[in-house]
């Protein structure tokens, strides 16, 4: 059969493939958001073209806990292959902290993998602001990758002291990843927020999937914050339907 030459790849959505599961308590988020992004935009029943490779939040964890980069890396890559045998289009990783080992999934692919960091650093860019604080895990928020991509787009960060992030890392995974949601804990967040802006951030970037769950910009409206669920899911939605994507 000669090969269809009146379809441009733009009349199909491309297929969102989802690395999942960190925790799943933001990968449902992912899901969630993309679904109605779609629906918002072309009505009836239309819905993302989506992928999920949810792994076993217990092993990251463990990684994690462990410094096991090199093996987190490789599990990682394993899975994100599985997204591309299935037909993934492209790639998003739904955690912030496992994008530590980001240049492992992209060696291990050879469709595209889009970041976090860019689809933050665009809006923070489009907001006209240079200097951020960064909400997330003591990973996120001590390693250089995080800030090093910041750097790579002219954005620098600031972090919390130590026991401010103490307090930050151990809310995620005792409370945010198992969907524990407590006023005591949203206002530990927003005291530190209060404290990355005097010591001149400029905007907050909520570096971590779960913590839209706990405080959102209406907590401080004077404070622009950056979720990077709503800015990844926001990204993905628009290289699923708009543009060609470039391998990273
Ligand atoms: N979802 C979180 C993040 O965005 C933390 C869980 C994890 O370690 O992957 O970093």
């Amino acid at each position: 059969m000669p090969e269809s030459t009146n379809t441009s790849a733009s009349d199909e959505p491309r297929t969102i493939g989802i690395l999942g599961g960190m925790s799943g308590k933001s990968t449902v988020e992912y899901y969630r958001r993309i679904d109605d992004a779609v629906n918002e935009r072309y009505g009836g029943h239309h819905a993302g073209d989506i992928l999920i490779r949810s792994v076993n939040f217990a092993d990251i964890e463990g990684f994690i806990a462990s410094e096991q980069w090199d093996e987190a890396g490789s599990y990682l890559a394993d899975a994100a292959r599985d997204l591309e045998a299935g037909g993934a289009d492209f790639v998003i990783m739904a955690t912030n902290t496992m994008h530590k080992v980001a240049p492992d999934i992209t060696d291990a692919l050879s469709i595209p993998f889009v970041h976090i960091v860019d689809a933050a650093a665009d809006a923070i860019l489009d907001a006209g602001i240079d200097t951020v604080g960064v909400l997330g895990t003591s990973v996120t928020m001590e390693d250089a990758f995080y800030r090093e991509r910041f750097a790579q787009h002219d954005i620098d960060i600031v972090v919390p002291d130590e026991a401010d992030r103490e307090d930050v890392d151990r809310i995620v995974f005792e409370e945010l990843t198992k969907g524990k949601i407590r006023d005591e804990s949203r206002d530990r967040y927003l005291e530190v927020v209060d404290d990355l802006v005097e010591q001149g951030a400029e905007g907050v970037v909520l570096g971590c999937t779960e913590i839209e769950q706990l405080i959102d910009q209406a907590d401080r409206p004077e404070t622009p914050f950056f979720d990077t669920t709503a800015l990844h899911v926001e990204r993905a939605v628009k290289e699923s339907l708009d543009v060609s994507v470039e391998a990273q």
